[in-house]
């Protein structure tokens, strides 16, 4: 189990994210908006998103916001959370699946740990919370050996595995395709996510 990264620069009912898009069809069932959580500790090698490593502030968001922002796009179907590693920051998460899944959101969030670490008394704070609100988990590390360089895998390498929690989604797993998208943001800095599982940020 990774040492626990100091994360005290973080005030209350927000979230340290990297990135975030609206309407993503390559990162779960469905249209879904992306948080890119900040910090991870684990450096897989190969890792997609190295940039997502540091625990530093990035983008600090109230989870009120963000969930009022993901709520204003009625296309979003669900959130997904990736990273940097989503459990990090488990607290915030939890309460803000919570208010969308409230609102009928589903939600799925990535992890570098596997459910059973998540499960033990080892596992980063409030990481039950967090998986209590889930639909689906995708977990495990990448690792670059296990490298599944497929359009049609859910996973990236093969020691992941996909937990369906909510039986509603057991047909809905379908949404790993060869597509890429590119979504500009508003200050122009462009997100390119899909089959190359990947975050850049150019
Ligand atoms: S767990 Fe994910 S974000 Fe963290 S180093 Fe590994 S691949 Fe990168």
């Amino acid at each position: 189990m990774k040492e626990k990264p100091v994360l005290d620069f973080i005030p209350p009912d927000h979230v340290n994210i990297m990135g975030y898009v609206d309407e993503s069809e390559v990162n779960g069932p469905g249209r879904r908006a992306v948080v890119w959580v900040q910090g991870c500790n684990r450096g897989c090698p190969g890792c997609f998103n190295p940039q997502s490593w540091p625990f530093e502030p990035n983008q600090i968001v109230s989870i009120y916001e963000l969930a009022a922002q993901i709520l204003s796009n009625p296309r979003n179907e669900g959130v997904t959370f990736s990273g940097g590693e989503p459990f990090w920051q488990a607290e915030a998460l939890a309460k803000l699946a919570r208010i969308l899944k409230e609102k009928g959101l589903s939600v799925m969030s990535f992890t570098g740990f596997t459910l059973e670490q998540l499960q033990s008394p080892q596992a980063p704070p409030h990481s039950q919370d967090l998986l209590s609100q889930l639909d689906i988990l995708i977990d495990g590390p990448y690792i670059q050996s296990l490298a599944i360089n497929s359009p049609d895998s859910l996973v990236s390498s093969s020691n992941q595995r996909v937990h369906v929690f909510n039986p509603e989604f057991k047909d809905k797993l379908n949404w790993a395709s060869d597509q890429v998208e590119i979504h500009i943001l508003k200050d122009g800095t462009r997100i390119v996510t899909g089959f190359l599982g990947s975050l850049n940020l150019i």
